[in-house]
């Protein structure tokens, strides 16, 4: 193994405790005694570093907070009950009624409702792009754009988006980007990229077995003595924090603004099997982006109309070798042609689970038409990269050969 070494020895290292319990501590209490009146206004007021009441923050969940706050070389992290909870947490910390959101590749089904449906009511609107419309982007930033969102890699259209050059459209026009990195943590650096906000479902591979639901957002340090972004107009709502707390400012910014009113928060119990599961996401990643590889390359010399940037008819190729160099995650897809043939095959295969999750330990499969996407219009569909025909695969630990031969003999 050589991917991901350096977070081998940290997770285990961290998670665990070298003095009584080793497995983290479960702190199963929705409310904590302040001791004192005094104690109780230093809490409120930040002074004093104790837990508040378990909506704000929790033990469990705050050593969660940490290891992934260092994973993404953030100041800190806010946990939250899923990944769509980190999403709305991370975009309703930052934008008001009027503003105006890009949306960039193809998106996750839940946002892209978020999106559409949900914020469009409050008067939040948005515009969508493909990963490489990168002049047609910078021309949609206006006064009103608060947040450019992307996803790591396009879920499930197979898409790399070149985040470094994004970013940098970000910064010369001051705006904030946010990258939805569930796909690919430790592969993908966001916040070293550039990024302010990384934000991920954690009940993907991060937790890694279907146990869990959960989610997060990374936040990086505000730059207090020279020059950043949130100290301009665009973001004064966030002024305030930063004149409070500093580099740390995007944290309160984001429990106040968003936890604290809407109440998403992770509970103990999740935090802990997160963690559990974060102690083997080196190992898990690593075998999983070899084997997702081998299935693709072997699957495409049989025959199949697979997706996957490693195949060199990809148009994403080059820059899967170049800036993906640790892989793009378990995905791949397989084009069956029509809804018949993808139903068909699916349902004579062995060995995959057929469900809506991804980046389990187990591989996965879903036809996409019929299930997330049942009730976008052709249009959407035609955007987002949804054929008649696509089965999304997840790929787990079994042994790839295995997985080869259940999807040839299920053709
Ligand atoms: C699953 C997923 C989400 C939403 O996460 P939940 O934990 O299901 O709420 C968001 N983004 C991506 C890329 C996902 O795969």
């Amino acid at each position: 193994m050589e991917n991901f070494e350096e977070y081998s020895t940290y997770f285990v290292q961290d998670i665990g405790s070298k003095e009584g319990a080793v497995s983290p501590a479960i702190v199963q209490s929705a409310s904590f005694g302040y001791g004192d009146c005094a104690t109780g206004e230093g809490i409120f007021d930040g002074s004093v570093k104790k837990p508040l009441y378990s909506r704000m923050g929790n033990p469990t969940t705050a050593k969660l907070e940490s290891i992934l706050a260092k994973m993404d070389e953030g100041v800190g992290a806010v946990c939250t009950s899923s990944g769509m909870a980190a999403t709305t947490l991370a975009v309703m910390s930052i934008v008001s009624s009027g503003d105006e959101i890009i949306s960039i590749g193809g998106l996750f089904g839940g946002t892209y409702a978020l999106f559409t449906e949900t914020l469009s009511r409050f008067g939040i609107s948005t515009s969508f792009f493909d990963v490489d419309e990168l002049e047609a982007i910078e021309a949609a930033i206006t006064d009103k754009t608060k947040i450019v969102f992307l996803e790591s890699v396009g879920n499930p259209n197979m898409r790399l988006p070149e985040i470094g050059k994004i970013a940098d459209i970000c910064t010369k026009h001051g705006v904030v980007l946010i990258v939805d990195n569930t796909v690919t943590p430790m592969s993908v650096k966001p916040l070293v990229l550039g990024a302010d906000i990384a934000v991920y479902s954690t009940t993907k591979i991060i937790s890694g077995n279907a146990s869990v639901l959960g989610g997060a957002a990374v936040f990086r340090a505000i730059n207090v003595d020279g020059e950043d972004k949130f100290k301009g107009e665009r973001y004064k709502d966030i002024h305030k924090f930063i004149k409070k707390m500093g580099a740390l400012a995007l944290i309160p910014n984001a429990k106040k603004r968003a936890m604290r009113d809407f109440g998403m928060s992770a509970s103990a119990f999740s935090s802990y099997l997160t963690l559990l599961g974060m102690e083997t996401l080196p190992l898990r990643m690593d075998r999983i982006i070899n084997s997702v590889e081998k299935v693709a390359k072997a699957l495409d010399k049989e025959g199949f109309n697979i997706n996957h940037p490693c195949l060199s008819a990809h148009p994403h190729h080059e820059r899967y070798l170049i800036d993906f160099k640790q892989g793009c995650g378990s995905l791949l897809t397989i084009d069956m042609g029509s809804k018949e043939a993808a139903f068909a095959f699916l349902d004579k295969t062995k060995l995959p689970t057929i469900t809506a999750n991804i980046g389990d330990t187990r591989t996965l499969a879903l036809h996409m038409a019929s299930t997330i996407y049942s009730d976008f219009d052709e249009k959407q569909k035609e955007f987002l990269g949804i054929t008649d025909g696509l089965i999304r695969i997840s790929i787990g630990l079994e042994n790839p050969q295995d997985i080869i031969k259940d999807f040839i003999q299920a053709r």
